[in-house]
Order: structure tokens, then C-alpha cells, then sequence
């Protein structure tokens, strides 16, 4: 299947491309725009042309992890494009075809996941306050330091249930409880037929009944 027949089947890119006009006023908005050697009229712009070789080497770059998803960009297209959805479809392509670790913030995004799955399923969560050790933290600065040293004092005072069974703020969680869990969760897909979730009247939308997309759930 070619790449842009495959972005056309996930429902972010059905959502998020109608015609650009490459006018720019997403660019214009786009907070990471300030930050970064990023475009999202480029982005918008590469995938409408359907050039196989052009969205390719997007999938391989740190160009489409630039993107923040705030949103912004959908709220101001004067053509209800959404850019940070046509990336989150991006996204996805790059990881189903392992493209991402050609990039060096592709990479780290996996590094990334790679630490918070650690984290559930050794602690139960993402981040507890435990693992921010302040020498591998001095980012957090001496107020951590302090918190960290008093952590069972201080989180008492604030009412949590650190590391206590039952139920509340940082309670004791059972990791392997939680990683039998997350071993017996699913992935769900979804595939289905298009059927105007939104009136094409008020959104000027192309879609029509009868296009195709997918869309996963975990369960
Ligand atoms: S995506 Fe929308 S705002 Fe951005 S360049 Fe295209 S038409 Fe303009
Ligand atoms: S969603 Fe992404 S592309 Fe859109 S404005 Fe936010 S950072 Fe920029």
C-alpha cells in the first residue's frame, strides 16, 4: 500500500486534511514554529501533493516530532485544516514503519516510552516522586532537594496517601498487579465506513459517506 493511501485510511488524516491554500496563517499561530526550523503549511503542503518521496522522507525526519499538538492551527485555518492531526497521522506511519528511528527526536520519543512503560510497570505509575532523585534532577533545584529528603512528612501534610494501601493521592500501587493488566490490555481496531460525523455544511467538509477509515482503541 502507498504511503499516502495508508494515511488516507487513518481517521486523524480523514479529520484534518480538507485543501490547503498554503496560506500560512498556521504557521503564523504555531507555537513551535517560534521554536523550531518547523512549517505546518509545508507539512499540510507535502502531504496534499502526494509526492511518495516527499512524505517518506517527512516520516524519516525530526521534523513531524516538532509538533506540540496544541491545536492552535485547527482553531485558525480559514480551510478547517488541522495540521497537528495530519502529523498525528504522520506520526503513526512513521512508528507502524519503523521510520522514527531515523530521527533523532523520533528516538527519543521511544527512549521516552520506553522509561514511562518502565515506570508502570515497576511502580504502578509514570513518575512517582521516589525515581526524581535530585543528583540525577538538579533541574528541580534545592526546594526538591528539601521535598525529597522530607517526602513522607510532606506528602502526609498534604493529605495523599503516599505509598499506603487504599485508595487516594500516591497510594501504594501493586505493579504486578498492574502489569498483568496491561499484558492482557488489546489493541482494538476499528475500521469502518465515513459517515459525516459533522454536517459538511458547517465544516465545509469533502467527506463523503462511504470513505474508509481506522482508528485503534486500547482495551
Ligand atoms: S493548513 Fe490551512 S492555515 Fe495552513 S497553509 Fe493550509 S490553508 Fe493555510
Ligand atoms: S498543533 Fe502542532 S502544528 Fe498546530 S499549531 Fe500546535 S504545534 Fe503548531
Amino acid at each position: 500500500m502507498s504511503l499516502i493511501d495508508s494515511l488516507k485510511k487513518d481517521i486523524h488524516y480523514i479529520e484534518s486534511l480538507n485543501s490547503c491554500m498554503n496560506c500560512g496563517v498556521c504557521t503564523a499561530i504555531c507555537p513551535s514554529a517560534e521554536f523550531y526550523n518547523y512549517d505546518p503549511r509545508i507539512i499540510a503542503d507535502t502531504v496534499q501533493r502526494q509526492d511518495e518521496e516527499s512524505i517518506e522522507g517527512l516520516l524519516k525526519s525530526d521534523t513531524i516530532w516538532y509538533c506540540g499538538e496544541c491545536m492552535s492551527c485547527k482553531t485558525r485555518c480559514p480551510r478547517c485544516n488541522t495540521p497537528g492531526g495530519i502529523i498525528m497521522a504522520l506520526r503513526r506511519l512513521s512508528q507502524e514503519k519503523g521510520w522514527f528511528t531515523e530521527s533523532e527526536k523520533g528516538r527519543q520519543q521511544f527512549a521516552l516510552k520506553r522509561i514511562l512503560g518502565n515506570n508502570i510497570l515497576n511502580y504502578g505509575y509514570c513518575v512517582t516522586p521516589d525515581i526524581v532523585k535530585p543528583e540525577m534532577h538538579p533541574e528541580q533545584g534545592p526546594v526538591w532537594e528539601w521535598i525529597y529528603e522530607h517526602r513522607d512528612e510532606v506528602y502526609e501534610r498534604t493529605h495523599s496517601n503516599y505509598k499506603q494501601t487504599g485508595a487516594g493521592a500516591l497510594r501504594k500501587v501493586d505493579a504486578q498487579r498492574t502489569e498483568t493488566n496491561l499484558r492482557s490490555n488489546r489493541r482494538i481496531g476499528i475500521h469502518g465506513e465515513y459517515r459525516n460525523l459533522f454536517p459538511p455544511k458547517s465544516r465545509g467538509r469533502r467527506d463523503g459517506p462511504g470513505k474508509l477509515f481506522s482508528a485503534y482503541l486500547y482495551g
